[in-house]
């Protein structure tokens, strides 16, 4: 059996209710999660950024290890022509010889050269390295820190909000899905997530704007869904005026 407009009206103003108060759960963790998320996204930028620079460092030591290497074979060489020349049977051989001994030479200046670039270079990785890792220490410490507040806060209204949830999931079957859609639309674009309000004292619950009487008295009816001309709000029902009390 269809429900009537003002069961349906009804089931809103509970789910609205509800949401209403998980709005309130978390508007006591403020900015805290997503601080807590930016903060791990940086962490993981600033891992990934050292690991790249640890495996620069690794690759340019590699480099040095190599001319090194290369200067021991060259030395190796050169010892060996120097004990060629003790031989040599002429001065051509000789003169030969003394070229191939330059060449070993240069070559192993050159590989000085090279290696004193590459620790340079490793020096200069080094100091971003380092400056990266103080930075990610810092983030580290932030996190924990705002990690263990929003925990506190957490933990203070984590069954409340259980509840709530699992009391929602059970109310929602009961809201049918074109009009959650419309209910979950109005409340997205909402400031203070009301999508469903009163009219109360001839205004709307959620604008403010002024309900004309007639429409008030259709609402108080509860025939149709009326959504207030300003907002776009649900107007489920007219707040009745409680009778001003008298100081006797
Ligand atoms: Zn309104």
């Amino acid at each position: 059996m269809e429900n009537t407009i003002a069961q349906k009206l009804d089931a809103l103003l509970k789910l609205q209710e509800i949401d209403s108060s998980l709005d309130e759960i978390r508007k006591t963790r403020g900015d805290l999660p997503e601080e807590v998320r930016d903060l791990e996204d940086e962490i993981i930028g600033f891992e990934t950024r050292i690991g790249k620079f640890k495996s620069e460092i690794a690759a340019l030591n590699a480099e040095i290890d190599s001319f090194k290497n290369a200067q021991k074979d060259g030395e190796k060489l050169i010892k060996k022509y120097k004990d060629q020349q003790m031989n040599v049977r002429n001065n051509r051989e000789y003169d030969a010889i003394t070229k191939e001994i330059e060449l070993q030479e240069l070559d192993m200046q050159l590989a000085d050269k090279k290696i004193n670039e590459a620790k340079a270079r490793i020096r200069l990785i080094e100091d971003d390295a380092n400056r990266a890792e103080s930075t990610l220490n810092e983030r580290n410490e932030d996190l924990k820190a705002k990690k263990g507040e929003l925990s506190l806060i957490t933990s203070e209204s984590e069954s409340e909000e259980k509840t709530l949830l699992a009391e929602r999931e059970k109310h929602i079957k009961k809201v049918e899905e074109r009009l959650l859609k419309s209910y979950q639309k109005i409340r997205d674009n909402s400031m203070n997530g009301l999508a469903v309000v009163h009219v109360s004292r001839g205004a709307c619950g959620g604008c403010f704007s002024i309900v004309p009487p007639q429409r008030q008295a259709d609402i108080r009816e509860r025939k149709k869904l009326i959504v207030c001309e300003h907002c776009g709000r649900i107007l489920a029902d007219v707040e009745s005026v409680e009778p001003v009390h008298q100081r006797r």
